[in-house]
């Protein structure tokens, strides 16, 4: 062989190693907080409509833990907001990543500085402030900032992640070699088997059924004294959570992998996510579960809408078709990032008889949609427009109209179920009923929330019609807010709240969900004097 060659193979098997495997570098990014690390959360863990995106560091309910410079790099942006990620901070770095530290108590004065005369040019406590990359440089392991509990966050930790420059994409930081101490399995607390509606039978119905798993001596068993019978298409879903050893903190799991008879049919992994999918985790998890308090089950099957791409292969969509009559074996394994796994292996029985059992009874009249096409409906009293893309699998969409309620201003709608999840925000819009014209102005259309309160959806007047937009089924009308919402102080700049110098106020009003900035509820911060 030419000696030249050898080099230019190694070369490139090498190249396609890395294309394959996709590493990250394992030495380059340092400790962005003292050891030892106790996760607070973990990459991928399911949040309220999205995943989280970091790890969180626990600093054992104290603020004020120094946080370092994971790497030598420049400081890209600088956020500050009464919400999400409160104080926070963006590093460039040269091998293109960018690591975020965020809900920040303070940066270092020289930043801290920049940032007040920003404030003071903008008239706002708020700031998202793009720096070039001259401007602060940092080196690895230098301090960068003070660890705290600002923005949306339920107690003192800081939030940490790694993102590709590039694509913005954050990936999960724990590939990038941090040693976190964890000898615990996660725990698999319960399965679910979800039959395609029409289309599977688990023991006598097309509904999904939930079992608890124990463990046993043998193993992680289901404790049920006969086979499950199951027929037809049927996906599987199962609760979970890992621990973390001297760590109260439940934590989001790695990864699963579900076969059945010794096929692979579904597996996953937290490696990577993009902050425009993170609405899919209502496709990922089963909804009706969370929305009827039943838990929070992941999914080893994918819905035909679920555009997440953590999926390693989908080809079947992770279900099983249990066509002939037998025993079938499944195994489900779901590790976490230290490679703790817990295995359930149990038996199914295939059952032809249970397809004639009867399916759940479609509603009288509605609307057959798919997950790519829309649907517009109008009526003389609502219109109602659903975008393409705005639901995960076949739906059979109603719709119902009922009398109008003592204190509403126009009829009772119920339009879909609030069981299903909306990825896209649905137009609603109603006419109102004796409606007095000095009252207008004052009309909103809201839902109704689970103990049948007004909650407020919008206001945005057509010629005829009262408009909201809103992400979620439900029951809507039309109501007044005739009282005014009260205002109570909650702390005064220079009292040791999260945000430093501002004043935080509460806002009560005869609705709950208010329209207020960043859409978070009732309370807001004005900006510090
Ligand atoms: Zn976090």
């Amino acid at each position: 062989m030419n000696r030249n060659v050898l080099p230019a193979v190694i070369c490139f098997l090498l190249a396609a190693s890395t294309a394959f495997s996709q590493s990250y570098p394992k030495n380059f990014f340092g400790n962005p907080i003292d050891t030892p690390f106790i996760l607070a959360g973990t990459f991928g863990e399911i949040r309220p409509d999205h995943f989280h995106t970091g790890i969180d560091f626990s600093t054992v309910n104290e603020q004020g833990k120094p946080v370092y410079a994971a790497a030598d790099g420049y400081v890209s942006r600088i956020k500050i907001s009464a919400v999400g990620f409160g104080k926070a901070m963006y590093l460039t770095h040269p091998n293109g990543f960018v690591t975020v530290y965020a809900h920040l108590k303070n940066f270092t004065e020289p930043v801290e500085k920049y940032i007040r005369k920003i404030q003071n040019k903008n008239e706002s406590f708020e700031v998202d402030e793009s720096l070039d990359a001259g401007k602060i440089k940092v080196k690895k392991g230098s301090v960068i900032a003070w660890s705290g509990n600002s923005g949306t966050s339920s107690g003192p930790h800081l939030h940490f992640e790694i993102r590709d420059e590039r694509t913005e994409e954050p990936i999960n930081p724990l590939l990038f070699g941090y040693q976190i101490t964890d000898h615990l399995k996660p725990e698999i607390k319960s399965v679910r088997f979800y039959p395609v509606p029409g289309q599977g039978v688990v023991v006598d119905s097309d509904r999904p059924r939930s079992y608890d798993v124990v463990a046993a001596p043998e193993g992680l068993i289901i404790p049920v004294s006969d086979y499950i019978q199951v027929f037809g298409k049927i996906g599987f879903e199962f609760s979970l959570v890992d621990h973390q050893e001297n760590n109260p903190s439940p934590l989001g799991i790695y990864s699963m992998q579900l076969t059945v008879d010794t096929q692979q049919v579904f597996s996953m992994k937290y490696d990577r996510l993009n902050f425009s999918d993170g609405r899919y985790v209502n496709a990922h998890i089963d909804y009706e579960a969370k929305y009827d308090g039943e838990g929070i089950y992941e999914r080893c099957f994918r819905l035909t809408g679920d555009k997440l791409k953590f999926y390693q292969d989908t080809t079947g969509y992770g279900y099983f078709e249990f066509n002939e009559d037998g025993v079938h074996d499944v195994s489900f394994t779901v590790t976490d990032f230290s490679g703790n796994s817990s295995v359930l292996n149990f038996q199914l029985l295939s059952y032809s008889s249970l397809s004639n059992s009867t399916y759940q009874s479609q509603p009288e009249d509605y609307f057959a949609m798919i997950p790519d096409k829309g649907l517009a409906i109008h009526k003389s009293d609502v219109e109602i427009v659903i975008p393409a893309n705005s639901i995960y699998e076949v739906l059979l969409f109603t719709n119902k109209q009922s009398m109008r309620q003592n204190g509403y201003y126009a009829s009772t709608f119920e339009i879909g179920d609030p069981h299903v999840p909306l990825h896209l925000p649905v137009t609603i819009s109603l006419k109102p009923q004796h409606l007095p014209d000095d009252l207008k102005p004052k009309a909103v259309v809201v839902s109704f929330d689970k103990k049948n309160k007004p909650v407020y959806e919008g206001n945005d007047w057509g010629p005829e019609f009262l408009s909201a937009k809103t992400k979620h089924f439900g029951t809507f009308s039309i109501a007044v807010d005739t009282i005014p919402p009260t205002v109570s102080i909650l702390s005064l700049p220079g009292d040791d709240n999260p945000e430093g110098r501002a004043l935080r106020i509460k806002m009560k009003d005869d609705f709950s969900g208010i329209n207020l900035p960043g859409n978070t509820g009732r309370e807001m911060v004005v900006d510090g004097i």
